[in-house]
């Protein structure tokens, strides 16, 4: 049995398999073709999930078609039973059936759950085996616990693949699968990854510690896994193909994470600089979880967000004068000896895009807000002779950094009565749609508004700036110039800044479009709840 299937093996390794699969759904076979001829010539490694479809057995020679028209391609035939987590209501019997079919059809691997081959007579599993590639499966929906002792389980029956899909809970449950994958792929081909919304990283980090390939989707919508991320993400924004055992590993970590641009904006500056690195969102929901990872995934490098940036500092084994004094550090360095030293470059963000228009000393500066970038800006623009005014919703938060950064606090009140060169929001007020602004227009008597908020990029502030002819510095500017003066720091080039700027610039545009889209879907949706909601209220008529 063994020698047969590893007959497989040899011929699928022979062809190196791409890093990426891409899972494919649809209710009919035309469905899945169309879909498939749309996506294959990128990706020419397809997992066709035929437990969506509602006969898979009747659809198989439909598909048939489709395999002979592409023999460059590598297709998997997936037919998960819904006890195990996918949509075939079968029994393992019909499942069986359908995977030798598509194994007569030309498929070149199959994949079966744990559960089912448990439940196969020996002879059964033999002649599947002997038949097709086979990736055996194992999916925990719950938690990434016991990897070993499934292992253990699965490995009892031969087979060319053993692929582990585990659920994450913590970053940390990332590093147990790292580690179990680098155990492992040595004697055996692996595939491994968590699910969830916590185990992005290891869809990316999977294929550094062993596991052979990975899963993306094909579109927003078509996610066969819970956290499953777009093929077109992996390849193009994370390099999923350049991952390999040298590649560095940084990320940004925050709690909230899911719109951060940071991945797709460090991710080209990597590619730009042909360096060897890759940058990832770290979604942690405690700092402690977030340094237990840090210890274990040789991570070099961190850009920290809200609400870790002043929580870190603790952590930290040394950190430079001004992230001292400011309190918040938004950029760490893990050096070779594991300790963690931290910078803050939320200064170089605020200073630089207004040194590029200005001389620093004397000029008067308000700052709304009074949190962790307020801070870096009070104490940035002082360090560069700035005549520094703070204003905040809570005047005790707002007086105190005053007093700290030997600025002044001035009432709300008061605002509208001066005149400033600057005004810098360092407020959220602006986000969610950018429909509030944190100053009325009467209290904008200044000749530049920076508005902190990038996204979106046209704020109700920014809005109010330009009509009022004010010259406007965008909140991306300093994301761009905070991002690079990371990027230096940690691999001590210059950084490709133009690039960085572009990539933030479309990705702001698609998702503005994206929400324009949506906003123009939201009213025809509403118009046809009420329609049907009407409908429904009338009273049934008797037949
Ligand atoms: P933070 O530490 O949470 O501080 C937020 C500040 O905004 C506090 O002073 C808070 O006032 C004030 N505030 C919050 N909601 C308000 C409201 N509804 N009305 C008036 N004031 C309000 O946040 P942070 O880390 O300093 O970041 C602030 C903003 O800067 C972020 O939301 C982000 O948009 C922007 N930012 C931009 C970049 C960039 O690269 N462009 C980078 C980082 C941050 P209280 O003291 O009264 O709570």
């Amino acid at each position: 049995m063994r020698e047969s299937s590893s007959t497989y093996a040899s011929r699928i390794r022979r062809f190196r398999l791409p890093r990426l699969c891409i899972a494919v759904v649809g209710a009919d076979a035309p469905t899945i073709v169309e879909r498939a001829e749309s996506l294959i010539r990128d990706n020419p490694f397809l997992e066709l999930r035929l437990d969506y479809l509602s006969q898979p057995l009747a659809m198989l020679p439909k598909l048939k078609a489709l395999l002979e028209m592409h023999p460059e391609a590598t297709f998997i035939a997936t037919c998960r039973r819904a006890v195990n987590g996918g949509k075939f209501k079968g029994s393992v019997a019909a499942e069986l059936a359908v995977l030798c079919k598509a194994a007569d059809c030309g498929f070149a691997l199959v994949d079966l759950e744990l559960q089912s081959a448990e439940a196969l007579k020996a002879d059964e599993f033999r002649d599947l085996s002997d038949r097709v590639g086979l990736i055996l499966s194992y999916h925990n929906f719950r938690s990434t616990r016991k990897l070993d002792e499934q292992f253990g389980v699965m490995s009892k029956y031969p087979a060319d693949f053993y692929k582990l899909v585990a659920t994450a809970t913590s970053l940390h449950d990332n590093v147990v699968m790292m580690k179990f994958l680098e155990a492992n792929s040595g004697r055996h081909e692996m595939v491994g990854l968590c699910m969830g919304e916590q185990g992005i990283i290891s869809r990316v980090l999977g294929v550094r510690a062993g596991s052979i390939f990975t899963f993306g989707a094909a579109s927003k919508g078509e996610e066969t896994a819970p956290g499953q991320v777009l093929a077109s993400e992996l390849r193009d924004v994370y390099r999923i193909e350049m991952v390999d055992q040298a590649t560095q590993v940084y990320g940004v970590v925050g709690d909230p994470l899911s719109h951060s641009l940071s991945p797709v904006m460090m991710n080209a500056a990597f590619r730009r600089e042909t360096v060897n690195a890759v940058y990832l969102a770290l979604h942690a929901k405690s700092l402690k979880d977030l340094l237990a990872c840090v210890q274990q995934i040789p991570i070099r490098g961190l850009s920290v967000t809200m609400p870790y940036k002043q929580e870190i500092v603790g952590a930290l084994q040394n950190s430079d004068p001004l992230t001292r004094q400011i309190g918040a550090c938004n950029t760490v360095v893990r050096g070779a000896d594991g300790k963690l030293y931290g910078f803050n470059t939320d200064v170089a963000g605020v200073v630089v895009p207004l040194e590029q228009r200005m001389s620093l000393a004397g000029v008067r500066v308000l700052i709304v807000g009074a949190g962790g970038v307020a801070r870096a800006a009070a104490f940035g623009l002082k360090a560069r002779g700035a005549e520094v005014f703070i204003t905040n919703r809570t005047p005790q938060k707002g007086q105190a950094l005053a007093r700290q950064a030997k600025a002044k606090y001035m009432k709300r009140a008061d605002v509208a009565k001066q005149q400033f060169d600057v005004i810098i929001n360092a407020t959220p007020v602006g986000m969610n749609g950018g429909k509030q602004s944190p100053l009325e227009e009467k209290e904008l008597n200044t000749r530049f508004v920076f508005d902190l908020v990038y996204n979106p990029a046209e704020t109700k502030l920014v809005k109010m700036a330009r009509a009022k002819n004010l010259q406007v510095i965008p909140g991306l500017e300093m994301f761009v110039q905070q991002g690079a003066r990371q990027f230096e720091i940690w691999t001590g080039k210059p950084a490709p800044i133009a690039e960085m700027a572009y990539v933030v610039t479309k990705a702001l545009e698609r998702q503005a479009a994206e929400e324009t889209a949506e906003e123009q879907k939201a009213p025809a949706r509403k118009a046809v709840t009420k329609k049907a909601t009407k409908k429904s209220a009338k009273p049934a008529r008797k037949k």
